[in-house]
């Protein structure tokens, strides 16, 4: 079993990828240049990330006093990464880019999220940098995007405090004017920031010769205070090293200083740290003086206008969380692809049924038992349906920039709506089956010999970060069903409804279409009931359970559709792998879908057992 033939299926005979270079923007691709870029990822992924998933993972990075020290072959696996052009895949030609589609990058940035996800932090440059493309000055691209497209660079996004996660209108750090002139900089104003920023990933290393952090922070009024809120965010570009118009490095230390490194449960290949801006550690006195004219305050050049730091950095986010569930879902793919080697080989016990207590007959392997087939069904069918609903979201992304104006308004719509599920539903449901491959091992799953107990740990960081899990439910509930008079809810189930009618053709699935027809109205009058007060505190308390239901029936209708393809592709079911992602979708319909009675319930009865609980009788 590997990977590669499950994303051909799913990008060119479910998503008709290949008809992308009928785009202008793309009209210079063709299969064979997509299946190259597909190639080279593979052939990476396999060579220099693979073989050290254990290693990142037992050789956490160290602080020497000095400098993070991270093994050699993390080293080697960004350089080879930096080398293959992904960094820049999205770019115009002119940019040193490949003018890919989305859809292509995205799945060929899964290889490496299946070899070892914790090796690389290509994804923060990117997304820094493609940032800077969008909202930085002329001279912010040709110095910061374009020496972090070329790996020469790497970047961080700056976003949480240590008393700031999920709430960032509470971020602290101050930025103030650096002195006489601060506004005619070349790199852009000039500013100095104080504060301190928890939880940076990849935030201090010796990968690169910079780092280049996107730094959130507030620029007090007149009176010295900070505007309360988002609105008083603004966004920053904060150097490690100084730099200069010309993109050179000065020589000279930006006042940014590592205060520790966090040692995390897993994802231990990459660095995780506490960062000080502008504590005096490094203090910089070549440009207007600094916050008490001694030189302390980090250096950090303005992004966009003062105020809308968080929708620069939002710009980013459909992006950056398709990015997260791609690597839920690989993390998961990694766990059942090692469990059903495992189940292949492993011998234990006898057939239930006649015969089966008689010891003098050979054991069995696991595989054989119907519960071990149940698990590796539940595996099969959380993580190949996530990664067919991350391909169509990434699909999507392409339709929103380069189709036509009305597909391309539908397109962003949808994904307003598809986005905390594309984020949450892998980042939860993945991490099930990392639980379930650990099963499948027994008590060698629960050690260090086998890989999926890192699996496991890698992945539990993906319900916290880039939204916490109940953040995304409100967020789906709260927002963006409502949002557009509830157009974009609209849209998603014409989508469905399409698939459902195609299916009701087809007598082998007639009855799941069935059946999601009638989730998607269980969803509608959920939601319904939900709002039916017009209280936030009645709706959202059930936040999560409501996002639970969404995404296991969004997940029902890519699994449909997904089936519809196969058979349109092998009729007769001749391929092992067609009586596989129906067996897939199956499960789903008979062992998932009908789950989401029990979650809705408590949503359309805005069920106040949990919020109603008095603190003391806990
Ligand atoms: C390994 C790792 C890497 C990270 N990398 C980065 C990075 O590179 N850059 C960066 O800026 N940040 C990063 N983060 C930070 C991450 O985004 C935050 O941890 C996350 O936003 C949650 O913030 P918090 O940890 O302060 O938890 P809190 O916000 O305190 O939340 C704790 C719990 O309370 C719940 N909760 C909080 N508020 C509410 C509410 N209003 N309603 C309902 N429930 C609520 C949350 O859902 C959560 O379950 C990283 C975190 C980790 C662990």
């Amino acid at each position: 079993m590997s990977l590669r033939p499950t994303l051909d299926f799913l990008l060119y005979q479910w998503l008709d990828a290949g008809a992308l270079n009928g785009r202008a923007r793309f009209a210079d691709h063709s299969r064979e240049t997509f299946d190259a870029v597909l190639d080279t990822c593979e052939r990476i992924a396999r060579e220099k990330y693979a073989p050290f998933n254990r290693l990142v993972d037992t050789q956490e990075p160290q602080f020497d006093g000095e400098r993070v020290i991270l093994p050699q072959a993390t080293h080697d696996a960004q350089k080879a990464y930096a080398e293959s052009g992904m960094l820049s895949a999205a770019q115009d030609f002119e940019m040193g880019g490949m003018q890919l589609p989305y859809t292509i990058e995205a799945a060929a940035n899964s290889f490496f999220a299946c070899a070892s996800v914790s090796i690389g932090s290509g994804m923060l440059t990117t997304g820094n940098a493609n940032l800077l493309m969008v909202h930085g000055t002329p001279s912010q691209k040709e110095v910061f995007s374009k020496n972090e497209f070329a790996g020469r660079w790497s970047g961080t996004m700056c976003l949480s405090e240590p008393q700031a996660g999920s709430s960032l209108s509470d971020v602290a750090t101050r930025a103030v004017p650096d002195g006489e002139g601060f506004e005619s900089d070349p790199l852009g104003a000039r500013y100095r920031l104080k504060g301190n920023k928890m939880w940076i990933s990849a935030g201090e290393h010796e990968l690169t010769e910079n780092i280049i952090h996107l730094v959130l922070a507030k620029i007090p009024g007149p009176d010295g205070k900070l505007v309360a809120g988002t609105r008083g965010i603004s966004l920053f570009i904060v150097p490690k090293k100084m730099v200069n118009p010309a993109g050179e490095l000065t020589g000279e230390r930006n006042d940014v200083a590592l205060a520790g490194l966090n040692h995390k449960l897993g994802w231990r290949g990459t660095t995780n740290t506490l960062l000080n801006f502008g504590e005096g550690k490094y203090p910089v006195r070549s440009t207007g003086g600094g916050l008490d004219g001694q030189g302390a305050g980090a250096v950090g050049y303005l992004v966009g206008k003062p105020g809308e730091g968080l929708r620069c950095m939002f710009h980013m986010m459909n992006e950056a969380r398709i990015g997260v569930g791609i690597a839920a879902t690989m993390l998961g793919m990694a766990g059942y692809y090692a469990s059903l080697d495992y189940a292949k080989n492993r011998p234990q016990g006898r057939p239930v049924g006649v015969g089966g207590k008689d010891a003098s007959q050979p054991q069995v392997r696991i595989i054989e038992h119907a519960d071990v087939k149940r698990m590796l069904l539940a595996q099969k069918s959380y993580c190949e349906g996530a990664l067919a609903l991350e391909l169509y979201c990434a699909r999507l992304v392409d339709e929103q920039h380069t189709g036509d104006a009305q597909s391309a308004d539908d397109a962003r719509l949808l994904l307003e709506v598809l986005t905390p599920i594309a984020k949450s539903w892998p980042s939860e449901w993945c991490l099930e089956a990392n639980s379930l491959a650990i099963q499948i091992h027994g008590g060698y799953g629960y050690t260090r010999d086998f890989p999926v107990e890192q699996y496991w740990r890698d992945n539990r960081l993906n319900m916290i970060h880039e939204g916490a899990h109940g953040i995304q439910a409100m967020d789906l509930l709260g927002r963006k069903v409502l949002m557009e008079n509830g157009r974009g809810l609209l849209l998603l189930s014409g989508r469905i409804n399409a698939t459902v009618q195609r299916a009701q053709q087809v007598p082998e699935l007639a009855a799941h279409a069935d059946a999601l027809a009638q989730a998607l109205q269980q969803v509608a009058g959920a939601t319904q009931a939900a709002w039916s007060t017009g209280m936030p505190v009645d709706a959202l308390a059930n936040a999560v359970p409501y996002m639970q239901a969404f995404g296991h029936t969004v997940l029902a209708w890519i699994w449909l559709d997904v089936a519809l393809a196969a058979l349109a592709l092998d009729a007769t079911k001749s391929i092992a792998a067609t009586a596989g992602r129906l067996g897939a979708a199956r499960y789903f319909y008979h062992y998932e879908l009908p789950k989401i009675g029990a979650w809705l319930n408590v949503v359309a009865s805005r069920d106040q057992t949990c919020a109603g609980m008095p603190e003391d009788a806990f």
